[in-house]
């Protein structure tokens, strides 16, 4: 379906990035992959991922929480690829403290990761997608982009914020052929999650499944875990022209957790 077209997935190397990586190398479209450094790790998901269609798969190793860093991966695809058509700013990272011990250069670098990457990488892209008329916005926020939990302040900021510069971008491309939309899992069980169920297993002195479990209880009614493949599939279908009117929305997978 997406053969010809080209995708930029920031932080695919692993988790949600990697499964909608996958599902776009399955519709045969370029994508190009991006992880902070490009180790032997990479290289073999790459080399995977280039084996699932007939589009091409390009590393970027990139901080994109540094707008020399994103320049150079958004000038590198332009030369590889001739531009770009598909945007999916799902690099992100969390961290968990209340708001009077959140040390704030931890809140600088969360914003700039969650929330300004995005804006960066989507004002490169625009004018090409804006040349050929027509492209694909697709933010991954989080249920986190529309309720809040305890301790994560720079996390639900800018998740939410998310929401609301995928809206701007959505306005200002209504009259093209360009969509924007946000895509907002709830708990999907990748090694930022990980991390989070293993601190709360060496908090309580339980099983890391035990804490799986009761993690998933508490917000999460369907008591399962979002997979990155599902996600992956949502974005194929955000690509597809059955959604080519849908714009300025948040595609929900969240079990029903924001239902509550
Ligand atoms: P993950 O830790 O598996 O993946 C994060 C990716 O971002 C990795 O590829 C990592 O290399 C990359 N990354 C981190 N810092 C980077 C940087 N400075 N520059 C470039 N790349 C960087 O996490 P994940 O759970 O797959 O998260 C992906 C996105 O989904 C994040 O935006 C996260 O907030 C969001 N999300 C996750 C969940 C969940 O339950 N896992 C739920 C809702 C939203």
């Amino acid at each position: 379906m997406l053969s010809g077209k080209t995708a930029i997935v920031t932080g695919s190397t692993s988790g949600i990035g990697l499964g909608i990586a996958t599902s776009l190398c399955e519709q045969n479209c370029n994508v190009v992959i991006n992880g902070r450094k490009q180790t032997e790790q990479t290289d073999k998901i790459c080399a995977d991922l280039d084996k699932l269609g007939s589009g091409k798969v390009l590393f970027q190793a990139a901080d994109l929480s540094k707008l020399d860093h994103i320049e150079t991966m958004m000038s590198n695809t332009k030369q590889e690829f001739g531009s770009v058509d598909i945007v999916v700013n799902n690099a992100g990272m969390q961290h968990v403290s209340p708001i009077e011990d959140f040390d704030p250069e931890k809140w600088d670098l969360l914003l700039s990761l969650n929330l300004s990457a995005a804006f960066h990488v989507m004002r490169l892209a625009l004018p090409d997608m804006k040349a050929k008329n027509w492209g694909r916005v697709i933010n991954v926020s989080s249920a986190h982009g529309q309720v809040a939990s305890v301790n994560k302040s720079a996390y639900v900021a800018s998740k939410h914020g998310l929401i609301g510069l995928t809206k701007v971008c959505a306005l200002e491309t209504a009259e093209t052929g360009i969509t924007a939309n946000t895509i907002c899992p709830g708990w999907v069980r990748t090694p930022l999650v990980e991390d989070q169920i293993v601190m709360r297993a060496d908090k309580s002195g339980r099983t890391v499944e035990e804490e799986a479990k009761d993690l998933l209880s508490e917000k999460q009614p369907s008591k399962e875990f979002v997979t990155p493949k599902q996600l992956g599939d949502t974005a194929v279908y955000l690509c597809s022209d059955a959604a080519s009117q849908m714009t300025g929305t948040t595609l929900t997978l969240d079990g029903g957790w924001t239902a509550q």
